[in-house]
């Protein structure tokens, strides 16, 4: 099998198996061939993992920042230096084309390594609080044992952004990738191994919806941070706050991008195709519902539709190819029961909405799909596909849209194209999102805070703003006199 790993599990330094959990097959989305053979992990798997995180935690929160952030760096070069080996996995686990993942997925996980073991050195200090004679100060702790839970279409991405910051602030990490895509992030944990991380502080179990709550409800764990539907959201803060555990929730989305009349019109069509045809469309910030004010509506229809045809699909091992498969058969089917309801409720289907030709019918392909004159009410504008769907509304003025644009549950993303910066700025101010792009969509380097608002979730992901999220602040206050008690 091209893609088999040693064991399914990585636990403590090194590869684990355990065959009395649940066998499962990893296929590779463009030939349905099955590429890697793995268990699920049983409730001993779960507690081994658990219990190496637990005991190799408190000696790396004893290091100094700047020890770890050397070992995580070193781990950035390292996925940097097997950047194409990583990729190619990275591709045979999505089915996402290699065009892609060479330039997206290692490179952006090693820019989480790269970016938290940089700001180590001097982003988790205390602050020193002068009260007259007496003073306080404060320092920044680690929260323990963190788990990590995963969707499928970033997997070594998610691996990254959430073990990089864990690992930074002196956490050690119990990582469950998506049963979907079970294989990258075992490849973290052995580089994070080789780059001299101690064992035991990155640990990856596999296992789907049944394994994550032995995960979540687990006594030993302070925090969970999930990237996934918001159903599943729900559930795992639920658990979760069963016994007040910390959470960060990076969930779905629905969102809106909007282009004035005045927008440079080959910009804001490259940027609604990359929201919404990127990854096969299966990002969670997908800019879906794509408002575009009357005045340019049909030249807008003309060339979007003449760009999305020329999207070259196939072989996503072929550096060639711009747009792969679905992740599974699953995913694949539901999109097109979104796609036939659209049709049913009357969106005017502008390209797509079938099988692609050319390519293997055992792949889960389709084609990148336009729907035009959909309106708010249709299901395909209220509820998220995770596929390549993107709906168009007409709109009037900037009040009415940016109504229209917030009445939704979500609120991942949103993006504006005009040439009015001010009115740009404007737009953004008003729109309920966590992330907001003005003349680009769904850029997210690491830099920048990234995460959701209302139904998409809250905490952070990237930026020295995710350091809140795998630490917490201890006060303490430091008395220069006698103690002045009145008994
Ligand atoms: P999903 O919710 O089905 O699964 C996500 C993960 O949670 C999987 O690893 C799954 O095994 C696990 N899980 C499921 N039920 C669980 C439970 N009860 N307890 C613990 N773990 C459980 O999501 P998916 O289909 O893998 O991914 C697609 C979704 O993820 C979309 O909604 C997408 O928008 C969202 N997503 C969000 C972001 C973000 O950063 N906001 C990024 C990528 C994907």
């Amino acid at each position: 099998m091209k893609a088999q790993p040693p064991a399914s599990h990585f636990i403590d330094g090194e590869y684990v198996e355990d065959i009395d959990g649940a066998a499962f097959d990893s296929l590779y989305p463009a030939t349905g061939e099955v590429i890697a053979r793995l268990h699920a992990a049983t409730p001993a798997i779960v507690e081994k993992a658990i219990a190496a995180a637990k005991r190799a935690q408190p000696e790396w929160a004893a290091m100094s920042p700047t020890a770890r952030g050397r070992i995580l760096k070193r781990a950035a070069d390292i996925m940097r230096e097997r950047n194409r080996e990583l990729s190619e996995l990275e591709t045979l686990d999505t089915g996402k084309p290699i065009q892609e993942t060479i330039v997206a997925d290692p490179t952006s996980g090693a820019d989480a390594f790269e970016f938290f073991g940089g700001v180590a050195a001097s982003a988790l200090n205390g602050d020193y609080i002068p009260l007259g004679q007496d003073f306080a100060f404060t320092k920044r702790v680690p929260l323990g044992v963190c788990v990590g839970i995963g969707a499928w279409n970033y997997p070594q991405q998610i691996a990254c952004w959430k073990g990089a910051p864990a690992l930074i602030c002196g956490n050690a990490m119990v990582f469950k990738p998506s049963e979907n895509t079970p294989l990258g992030a075992l490849k973290i944990a052995e580089i994070l191994i080789e780059a001299g991380l101690p064992k035991g502080l990155y640990n990856v179990i596999q296992g789907d919806r049944s394994t994550g709550p032995l995960l979540v409800n687990h006594k030993d764990v302070a925090k969970v941070s999930l990237t996934g539907s918001v159903e599943t959201g729900k559930k795992v803060a639920g658990a979760a706050a069963s016994n007040l555990k910390h959470v960060t929730m990076e969930l779905g989305g629905k969102s809106p991008l909007i282009v004035f009349d005045d927008a440079d019109l080959e910009s804001a069509i490259g940027g609604a195709m990359l929201g919404n045809f990127y990854s096969t469309g299966q990002v969670c910030s997908n800019g879906t519902r794509v408002f575009v004010q009357r005045g340019i509506k049909d030249k807008f229809l003309k060339r979007l539709k003449e760009r999305t045809e020329k999207i070259v699909i196939g072989d996503p091992m072929d550096e060639a190819t711009q747009f792969g498969p679905i992740v599974s058969k699953a995913q694949l089917d539901k999109v097109f029961s979104y796609i036939e309801k659209g049709k049913a409720e009357g969106a005017t289907l502008l390209t797509g909405g079938g099988i692609p030709n050319s390519v293997s019918s055992a792949g889960n392909y389709i084609q990148p799909t336009v729907f035009a004159d959909v309106t708010d009410d249709m299901t395909i504008c209220r509820e998220e596909i995770f596929g390549p769907v993107m709906c168009v509304l007409d709109f009037d003025s900037e009040d009415e849209v940016v109504a229209r644009a917030n009445a939704t549950e979500f609120g991942l993303s949103a993006g504006v194209f005009t040439s009015d910066l001010t009115r740009g700025h404007r737009v953004a101010d008003a729109l309920e999102a966590g992330t907001l792009w003005i003349n680009a969509y769904n850029l997210a380097p690491v830099e920048v805070p990234f995460g959701g608002s209302k139904q998409s979730g809250f905490g952070r992901e990237n930026s020295v703003a995710a350091l809140n999220h795998y630490s917490e602040l201890k006060s303490v206050y430091v008395a220069m006199g006698k103690v002045d008690s009145p008994y």
